[in-house]
């Protein structure tokens, strides 16, 4: 069984400390995340491969109690959806990221907590492979 990224070019993979794949815009030099074609600010295509800090500050969030709607969520449905966190971590200086949180009670959460990029199990696909994808963990 190997262990496959959700989708190719979102995070440095197989990595020990893996990063979020983004773009800085050549031209106004805001960071994008996910990668995109041209810059959602001055709309130049001169965007350029951006690895994202691995921590940052956690800024909203919120629980996923139920299975989002597929297309495109692609994991667990009925008995098996777990609920999960899911919110916004400032990269400082760099960009706000959606993510999925390892912690799914917001009461364990705060305001401004440190939060580090980490690679977790997703689901299991048709080949038996371990399909991973990207969350944030609180830092101890
Ligand atoms: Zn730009």
């Amino acid at each position: 069984m190997a262990r496959v990224p959700i989708a190719e070019g979102l995070f440095t993979w197989p990595a020990a400390e893996p990063q979020l794949l983004g773009d800085r815009c050549g031209a106004c030099g805001i960071v994008t995340f996910p990668k995109q074609a041209s810059c959602p600010r001055c709309a130049s295509t001169d965007m350029r491969e951006h690895r994202l800090a691995r921590r940052g500050r956690l800024w909203a969030w919120t629980t996923q109690h139920f299975a989002p709607p597929s297309p495109p969520y692609a994991g667990p449905v009925g008995d098996a959806f777990v609920p999960f966190g899911v919110g916004y971590v400032d990269l400082a200086g760099e960009v706000k990221v959606e993510a999925r949180l390892t912690e799914s009670d917001p009461e364990r959460l705060a305001e401004g907590m440190e939060m580090e990029l980490v690679v977790v199990p997703f689901r299991s696909d048709a080949q038996g492979n371990e399909v991973v994808t990207f969350a944030f963990r609180p830092v101890a």
